[in-house]
């Protein structure tokens, strides 16, 4: 392409069609922005790495079909000797999804917005010239690009940008749905000797049961691995899924370290995963992708349509920062004895601790779940 005279063939150039990428996506078609959507899967909801647990505030950023989910309204936290204390907040409830049908739906959105979805097209790397990017390979050329291409960006690699340096590594079995599984609650279990630095869990999912674990490295950075079979052995009694049919396997990394820096270089943003958009302490990461990967599509749209401020810049100051929650995670990856938790897991301070990081949107400003429709009135506010 002729530099001087340089038309692009796309406004926006998106890599990775997954939470952030395709929300992105369909926000900045709409604002009628040029958009290609790129991923190196064959299809939209293929090789899912995620247990797509949703929060309760995901569904504030994105309306997905309630069809796709499965609202389930507590979480019932085992302490490592099999005790249990069940935890909910009024209102609050959070939802498994049909994750593999959701990334349909989102990438249908996307394209019926206007976005053109490019499927098994690998980013490999871009030329950037004074007024586009060339992606190498691809025969593609973009006004802008937007890395929501997940834990390890090969768009933070390219452009130089921050990569995320701190993982934990969850693996997760899909068995068919079995019914010793209480659907009302996520099950949650803390046990730092099989799942050291995070925690393992059973989810009540759509039309199946996901079980799984996450680790993180140690302290010091010592490498820990996620045993799944030894957490299977210790949760089988209780569920017995030995008896149960395996539909799917999964493992994936899941950033903790906080957001990476730089996040932006000159016409290139990243969000979701590839930008560390992931609370340290839940693991939690669909709802910032859904939030931040909006919100980025707009600021590159009033940046190319509008003579906008830097969406770098705009995006860098929206962005949460994690400081708190990522020494708390760190923290927790020390990894305390089982006989401390069994002593205090469900001691009131630790109770209000856990209701605090599972429900923490809920609480008021003076710190407590609303109760009387003043108080709800006010929350609202
Ligand atoms: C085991 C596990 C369980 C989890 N459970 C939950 C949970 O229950 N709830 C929750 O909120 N979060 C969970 N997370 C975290 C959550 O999955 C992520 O935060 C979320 O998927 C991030 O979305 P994203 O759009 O940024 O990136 P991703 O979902 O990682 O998607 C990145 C996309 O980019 C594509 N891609 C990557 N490289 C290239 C390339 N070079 N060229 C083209 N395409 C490329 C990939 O194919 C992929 O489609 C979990 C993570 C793991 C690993």
């Amino acid at each position: 392409m002729d530099q001087q005279h340089a038309t692009a063939d796309y406004d926006l150039a998106i890599i990775g069609a997954s939470f952030a990428g395709l929300v992105a996506a369909r926000t900045a078609a709409h604002r009628g922005l040029k958009v290609a959507v790129i991923d190196a899967k064959n299809e939209p909801g293929a090789r899912v790495r995620t247990t797509g647990v949703l929060v309760k505030e995901a569904v504030d950023e994105c309306d997905v079909p309630a069809a796709l989910t499965r609202k389930i309204p507590g979480v019932r936290l085992y302490a490592p000797n099999g005790k249990h204390t069940d935890l909910t907040a009024p209102g609050y409830y959070f939802l498994a999804t049909d994750t593999a049908a959701i990334m349909r739906w989102l990438a249908h959105e996307a394209s019926r917005a206007g976005a053109h979805m490019l499927f098994g097209a690998r980013f490999t790397g871009a030329t950037r010239h004074e007024t586009y990017i060339s992606l190498h390979g691809l025969g593609i050329s973009t006004r802008y690009m937007l890395g929501a291409d997940g834990a390890k960006s090969s768009v933070a690699k390219a452009f130089n940008l921050g990569r995320n340096t701190e993982f934990m590594i969850g693996l997760e079995t899909e068995y068919e749905e079995t019914p010793s599984v209480d659907p009302d609650y996520l099950h949650c279990f803390i046990d730092t000797q099989l799942a050291p630095g995070y925690l393992g869990w059973v989810v009540p999912g759509v039309g199946m049961t996901q079980v799984g674990l996450a680790v993180s490295n140690g302290l010091f950075g010592e490498t820990r691995k996620p045993d799944y079979q030894a957490f299977l052995n210790h949760i089988d009694t209780r569920f017995a899924f030995w008896n149960c049919e395996v539909l799917r396997k999964r493992s994936g990394p899941i950033p903790c370290g906080g957001l990476v820096s730089p996040l932006s270089g000159y016409r290139v943003l990243l969000t979701g995963d590839a930008a560390g958009l992931v609370s340290p302490l839940t693991a939690g990461g669909i709802r910032l992708a859904f939030q931040y990967g909006r919100r980025a599509g707009g600021a590159i749209a009033n940046y190319l349509l509008d003579d906008g401020p830097d969406p770098g810049l705009v995006m860098a100051r929206d962005y949460p920062r994690f400081g708190v929650k990522t020494w708390m995670r760190r923290l927790w990856s020390a990894a305390p004895p089982n006989a401390l938790l069994n002593a205090t897991l469900f001691t009131p301070p630790m109770r209000a601790l856990a209701k605090r990081i599972y429900f923490e949107k809920r609480r008021t400003a003076r710190g407590r779940f609303p109760q009387t429709p003043s108080e709800c009135k006010n929350y609202a506010l």
